[in-house]
């Protein structure tokens, strides 16, 4: 990768894990999802809001590394608003180009973190939120979600 946009994608993380958008519980009419990453101690609660198959709203709280914090952040604003069918395509890609099973493909904002690929160790903090929405937008909640 070319290192000056490098620096701006540890940026745009750096700052999503200071200051995470829709770091807020969700009251109202909603799913919420636990998931937990063993491996580095990433611990989060994801709320999900969806009326007539849309997002009306979603957010989470939890605590962990500047990545897992920063990817659960662009998520929310990511998926926010998007009906659930695109959603779903929009986990689909993110989860295949971070694990490596896509190829390069354009992702917007959500490129910021396919710099993760290159630390496989690191690519449960990234996918742990977008692993809780799957099972929050699938209906199948569970206690708790782990990424192993
Ligand atoms: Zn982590």
């Amino acid at each position: 990768m070319n290192p000056m946009l490098q620096t701006l994608y540890q940026e745009v993380i750096l700052d999503h894990g200071k200051q995470p958008r829709n770091f807020r519980k969700l009251e109202e009419n909603c799913i919420h999802q636990d998931a937990y990453n063993p491996l580095c101690g990433d611990k989060l609660v994801l709320y999900l809001n969806v009326k007539d198959g849309r997002i009306e709203d979603i957010s989470f709280e939890g605590q962990g590394c500047a990545i897992s914090m920063a990817s659960a952040s662009i998520m929310t604003e990511e998926l926010k608003g998007k009906t659930l069918v695109e959603a779903n395509a929009i986990y689909k890609q993110f989860t295949e180009n971070i694990t490596g099973h896509a190829g390069e493909s354009d992702m917007g904002k959500l490129s910021v973190l396919s710099g993760v690929k290159a630390f496989p160790a690191r690519v449960k903090c990234a996918t742990l939120a977008w692993h809780a929405f799957e099972h929050a937008a699938g209906g199948e909640t569970k206690a708790s979600v782990t990424t192993e």
